[in-house]
């Protein structure tokens, strides 16, 4: 069966290889046992049932609640000769017929159907597909059925019954959110039998995130935009209005955008939506209603032009670029005033506990936003997922920010918030400190000796100090209605000069983040015939581009230049019926290309760039130099000591040699323990070490939880 799905990927979806967990969920799943997929958005989690579903006997339900979703998906499987269908309100009576038609006749692959369809006076239909060969149940987003999850669907309760009444077929349940609560309330309701759970890890690492300062966002934006002329995006905005306001600026100031907010009448939004799935227009300013039915991959950005209410949202959002696992960007703009502002909104009337509970989530995205470090490990941290400490593409690990001794600088900035009496805001005492002459300054401080000592440096400049000894708790803003500067018990050692501040040098606003080294360059023009190709591909099938093929395969075309079949199979999405129906007219154009400008095809360097990265992930020296010391005989603490790492570092590094199969688990953990932390494992997954080690106790260590990590995704793979 192994060999079979690997041959499916390829000869079906054109794909080389299985991503994440992929490739363990469809064998579990062929073996006949229930299953619950958290993976990101992007993960991959379509293949896990459409696979199984075409090795399977018989057809594979998939409830899905969105209807536009369903068509996509749909479309995107008959490209590929895949049999395949939907049923919905959408339908007519008699395409419906065809349908029941093509059931009965053994026909399809994979039935695609809204939840509601299983309900109510739809229970005949559920007497009709008991006569039917079903061979799994696929339920797609999961955590509609949750009251937890943030997208609760009452028709998702009627599955389990459902399920019971078509005799216990198995069951595939996948989503993208994992909280915990969520998760356990998915098994239980869906009744999953003896369910083996795959956590994917949540680190979106073709996401490159950057915070920028919110102050004239307009203007960053327009440079943000006008480095990404040919690419989507989205912008976020909080309110319907500004949604109108920017989507209009933006298009006269050459950018064509629409708007799109829940208080658009029906057609508009279906209408700006397609126009965006389509590629016709390229940018949507949307509030967060805006979303949630998008499956467009070749999203390159998202932009949020005010603070999300939570990291949950933030992280969905921005979750919406780059499923087609190309380089994207992620870019929030930031001020304190906005987590002022937010603290209104979010409060739920009546209910206290909610509130606290709200409130305390503005703080942690409040956080995110004043972060001096790595972004990508607060985030994965968040989601209870270990990271890095650099992960080298968000704002914060790409700045080449330099520290520097600062404490007359703070001191300046101390003394005049206590001259002050702690009675003003930021851009009060920076005035003050600037000596500026404006009215708006009280006389009798003009008299003090503090104004006007910080008059070297600009505005700019001291925005951002304050902004660094803000979130280094030299100052603090009272909280309530005026959020004027305070003092802190670390403030008095500066002031005493007890203590020395480092600060960071302001460098150059909004610093672009490099793009990767790519070894291999892409031939631009080439590219944009490329794409107009598709888009007229698209247009002729009536399906959005992408599902023609994804950005990352014309990308792949135009760096490679494949020059014939043999070479189109080793280009990612060129599956067997995609050589057939388009190959010709795509290997034309790259041929024409080669020919006009005299170059040669680059398949071999894509072959070498494709063992490299096979190599990469084989080992890092820092993880030898720990195992080279472990075999010495050194104990675990030696050599954290020694390297002036973590223990629990050395640990990981270990483990990894665990999974390689290069050390044994005993070496690093006891016997006894092994068989205890394994089941809490497979309770919880293996990704996140937090909810493990709560339930082991004190007996077990982080280090060890590791280890035996290593062990047993060792054991999964064999
Ligand atoms: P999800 O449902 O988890 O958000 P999808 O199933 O829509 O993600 O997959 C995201 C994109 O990744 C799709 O364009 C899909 O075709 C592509 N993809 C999935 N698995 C692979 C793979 N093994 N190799 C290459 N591309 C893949
Ligand atoms: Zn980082």
């Amino acid at each position: 069966m192994k060999q079979q799905a690997l041959e499916v990927l390829q000869s079906k979806f054109g794909y080389k290889s299985f991503r994440l967990q992929q490739e363990k969920i469809i064998q579990r799943i062929l073996s006949g046992q229930d299953t619950l997929v958290l993976m990101p958005t992007g993960g991959g989690k379509s293949l896990c049932y459409q696979i199984p579903a075409l090795l399977l006997d018989g057809v594979t339900l998939v409830i899905s609640p969105l209807i536009s979703l369903m068509k996509d998906q749909v479309d995107a499987l008959r490209l590929n000769d895949i049999p395949a269908a939907y049923l919905n309100s959408t339908l007519t009576n008699q395409e419906q017929t065809d349908i029941i038609r093509q059931l009965q006749a053994g026909q399809l692959k994979l039935l695609y159907l809204a939840p509601e369809r299983l309900m109510g006076q739809e229970s005949r239909f559920v007497d009709f597909l008991k006569k039917i060969n079903i061979s799994l149940l696929a339920v797609d987003e999961a955590h509609c059925i949750s009251q937890w999850g943030h997208d609760f669907r009452p028709e998702y309760r009627m599955l389990a019954e459902v399920r019971k009444a078509l005799g216990q077929i198995p069951a595939v349940a996948l989503t993208a959110t994992a909280d915990r609560l969520t998760r356990q309330d998915i098994l239980d309701k869906l009744q999953l039998h003896k369910p083996e759970v795959f956590i994917s890890s949540f680190n979106r690492a073709n996401i490159h995130y950057h915070v920028a300062a919110k102050r004239n966002s307009y203007g960053k934006l327009m440079q943000f935009l006008e480095k990404r002329q040919e690419e989507s995006g989205i912008i976020y905005v909080l309110s319907r209005a500004s949604t109108e306001d920017l989507a209009q600026r933006l298009t006269e100031a050459g950018f064509p955008a629409k708007p799109y907010h829940a208080g658009l009448d029906r057609d508009t939004k279906e209408k700006h939506q397609e126009l965006f799935q389509r590629d016709e227009i390229r940018i949507i300013v949307a509030t967060i209603a805006f979303g949630m039915g998008i499956n467009k991959s070749n999203v390159r950005f998202v932009v949020h032009m005010d603070l999300p209410k939570n990291i949950e949202s933030y992280y969905q959002e921005t979750g919406r670029a780059g499923r087609d696992g190309l380089r994207s960007d992620a870019l929030l703009f930031y001020s304190y005033a906005d987590v002022m502002k937010l603290q209104r909104f979010v409060e739920v009337e009546g209910n206290e506990q909610q509130s606290q509970v709200m409130l305390q989530k503005l703080q942690e995205m409040a956080t995110f936003g004043e972060l001096r470090t790595c972004r990508r490990k607060y985030l994965l941290n968040y989601f209870g997922e270990e990271a890095p400490e650099d992960c080298g593409s968000c704002d914060v690990c790409l700045s080449e920010e330099e520290k520097f001794d600062g404490t007359i600088i703070a001191q300046k900035a101390l003394s005049a918030v206590a001259r002050l009496e702690e009675k003003f805001g930021v851009s009060y005492v920076i005035d003050f400190l600037r000596g500026s002459k404006s009215e708006k300054i009280w006389h009798q401080h003009k008299e003090l000796k503090t104004y006007g000592i910080g008059a070297d440096l600009s505005k700019k400049e001291w925005h951002r100090y304050m902004d660094d000894l803000l979130h280094l708790d030299y100052l603090k803003k009272a909280d309530g209605q005026f959020p004027v500067l305070q003092l802190t018990e670390k403030s008095w050692l500066v002031l005493k000069g007890e203590e020395k501040v480092m600060l960071i040098k302001v460098a150059a606003e909004m610093e672009e983040a490099t793009a990767p080294e790519q070894a291999v360059p892409v031939e631009d023009e080439l590219l944009r015939v490329l794409k107009s190709l598709r888009r007229e591909l698209a247009q002729k099938e009536n399906v959005p581009a992408y599902i023609i093929f994804s950005d990352a395969t014309l990308h792949e075309l135009a760096a490679f230049l494949p020059i014939d079949r043999a070479d189109l199979q080793q280009i990612s999405g060129f599956g067997e019926v995609k050589i057939k129906k388009y190959g010709e007219a795509f290997l034309q154009l790259v041929n024409q290309h080669v020919r006009t400008h005299g170059l040669d095809s680059r398949m071999p360097a894509m072959r070498t760039k494709r063992q490299k990265n096979r190599r990469k992930e084989k080992r890092t020296d820092t993880k030898a130099e720990s195992l080279q010391l472990f075999q010495q005989g050194k104990s675990v603490e030696a050599i954290a000591r020694e390297r002036d790492l973590q223990p629990s570092t050395i640990y990981s590094h270990l483990g990894f040699y665990v999974e390689q199969g290069e050390l044994d688990v005993t070496a690093l953990v006891g016997k006894e323990k092994i068989p205890a932390i394994e089941q809490a494992i497979r309770t919880h997954g293996d990704i996140a070490l937090s909810p493990l080690k709560e339930q082991l106790g004190d007996g077990v260590s982080y280090g060890e939880i590791r280890a035996v990590i290593g062990h047993w995704r060792r054991k999964q793979r064999r």
